[in-house]
């Protein structure tokens, strides 16, 4: 951590809680559990690390049963509202927990509490949460709870300002894949999006700061490095001196290692030619672009306020496409923006057939409070964009399926990396583009790079024989 006083004060509010727990585990003969639970995108995952890291230097275990936790919290995502729906439904029925067990501290933290709304109706309606704390608050957990465990009743931290923190303690999920975010927040607002609301301002991580936990991760045996920001073509504008995410990629590409790195997101906006040209001359970086298009229709787009053209998107496909072979794509398509009509949805099928995706992450709009959207006409009944919805399903389902088929009888390098579906013991990796394939590789193989010879496509993964 850079400013060593928030260092100083941060270690005080641990060796606090740290010693509380030891009474509690002298007491109880079991260390006390912490339940979390993570909703959302990658970067709430990667924040999740951290809440780890930092409760487990302060002595606590984790546990996925929350009848056995005496810590709960969920690390809580904004961007639709059926995932808000969610965390009201969960946190809503903790409270007959907390009546069996009032020592139990439930917190609810990142994204949906950034927002007062929010905010305001756990103060009024959910009496049993007792931590409160925003995106910005992580590094503040300890203090958190120094509080709450000295008797104050309900603690709310949704102060803070836009900041990097270094060096704070991670407790990653996995041992083969690792997240890294590069860049925290975004400056694009979409014009649908809550995300630059709750995240703030774009900022990017040192360079130094980024390669040396690479090379740390890679030395630590991690295979895949996934490198992530809401919009990470936007990487570096914001140091001094500025840096291109392009010039990043490259400096991690030479990192000494056998290793795999991805990214996401790209907006296509900030997609450079010299972003394509710096994968096509990798040698680590993943050929797979996960690249938003979110509409076929330049009137929506406009509206969704993208600042680019399907013609503009598509030319950068094909780009790519003709500079790296065997180059994949996956998409975010909103389906029922206000005020789309079924023509500029029949766009939005063009475009899907025209790119062939490999997979698509498909969403029905959701209005979001305080978002420009939200204020627009929007008369499409929702049984219109469930059709919609349908159609866009149906038809990359095929193209999917086509794409899968198209691979087989060709030989893949494929990542190790998870117990497979097609037999006992065996194991399942994943291509450069995250396809699954059950490749039946032996437990042994387990974070290796394998070469598969694919022999068939199933409608979620490929099936292959390790050459
Ligand atoms: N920064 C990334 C992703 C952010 S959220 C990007 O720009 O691509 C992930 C996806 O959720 C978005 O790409 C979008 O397709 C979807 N999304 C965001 N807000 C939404 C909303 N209000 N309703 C429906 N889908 C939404
Ligand atoms: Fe949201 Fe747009 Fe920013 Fe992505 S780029 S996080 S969709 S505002």
């Amino acid at each position: 951590m850079e400013n060593t006083k928030q260092w100083d004060e941060m270690q005080k509010h641990i060796e606090f809680v740290y010693k509380y727990n030891q009474e509690f585990t002298l007491k109880h003969g079991r260390q006390p559990a912490c339940h979390l639970r993570t909703y959302g995108c990658q970067q709430n995952v990667s924040d999740g690390e951290k809440i780890k890291g930092v409760l487990a230097e302060m002595g606590y275990t984790f546990t996925d049963r929350t009848q056995d936790a005496d810590l709960i919290i969920y690390n809580t995502c904004a961007v639709r509202e059926n995932a808000e729906d969610r965390v009201f439904g969960n946190a809503g029925a903790l409270k007959q927990l907390k009546s069996k067990n009032p020592d139990l501290i439930i917190g609810l933290c990142g994204c949906m509490m950034q927002q007062q709304h929010i905010a305001d109706k756990i103060r009024a309606s959910f009496q049993h949460v007792d931590l409160v704390f925003g995106t910005r608050a992580l590094r503040r957990i300890p203090e958190l709870l120094h509080q709450k465990l000295c008797g104050k009743k309900r603690v709310f931290d949704l102060s803070g300002e836009d900041e990097i923190v270094e060096g704070m303690p991670i407790r990653r999920d996995g041992s083969i894949k690792a997240w890294v975010p590069v860049m925290y927040g975004c400056n694009n607002f979409c014009t649908y999006c809550v995300v630059p609301f709750v995240r703030g301002r774009e900022r990017s991580r040192e360079p130094d700061q980024i390669i040396e936990e690479v090379r740390r991760l890679v030395s630590d045996g991690y295979r895949e490095i996934m490198l992530l920001g809401q919009n990470v073509n936007s990487y570096g504008k914001t140091l001094s001196p500025p840096m291109s995410f392009s010039a990043l990629l490259r400096k991690l590409d030479r990192i000494p290692g056998e290793f795999r790195i991805r990214f996401m997101t790209s907006h296509p906006k900030d997609c450079t030619r010299e972003l394509i040209d710096t994968i096509a001359a990798g040698y680590k970086i993943a050929r797979h672009l996960h690249l938003p298009v979110q509409s076929g229709s330049d009137r929506i787009l406009a509206a969704m306020n993208r600042r680019y053209t399907s013609a503009e998107y598509l030319s950068l496909i094909d780009y790519a496409r003709e500079k790296i072979p065997g180059m994949t794509f996956t998409s975010d398509i909103i389906v029922g923006f206000p005020g789309e009509t079924e023509q500029d949805f029949r766009q939005t099928l063009e475009l899907v057939r025209r790119v062939e995706y490999l997979s698509l992450f498909t969403f029905i709009y959701s209005r979001r409070v305080g978002t420009k959207a939200a204020e627009m006409d929007d008369p499409v009944s929702k049984e219109e964009k469930l059709r919609w919805f349908q159609q866009l399903l149906d038809t990359q389902a095929q193209i999917g399926d086509r794409a899968y088929e198209s691979l087989v009888g060709q030989t893949v390098r494929v990542l190790v990396d998870s117990p497979g579906k097609t037999g006992d013991g065996v194991l399942a990796g994943r291509t450069e583009s995250n396809v699954i394939v059950e490749c039946g590789a032996p437990a042994e193989k387990m974070g290796s790079f394998q070469n598969v010879r694919i022999t068939g496509a199933l409608k979620w993964a490929l099936l292959g024989k390790m050459a």
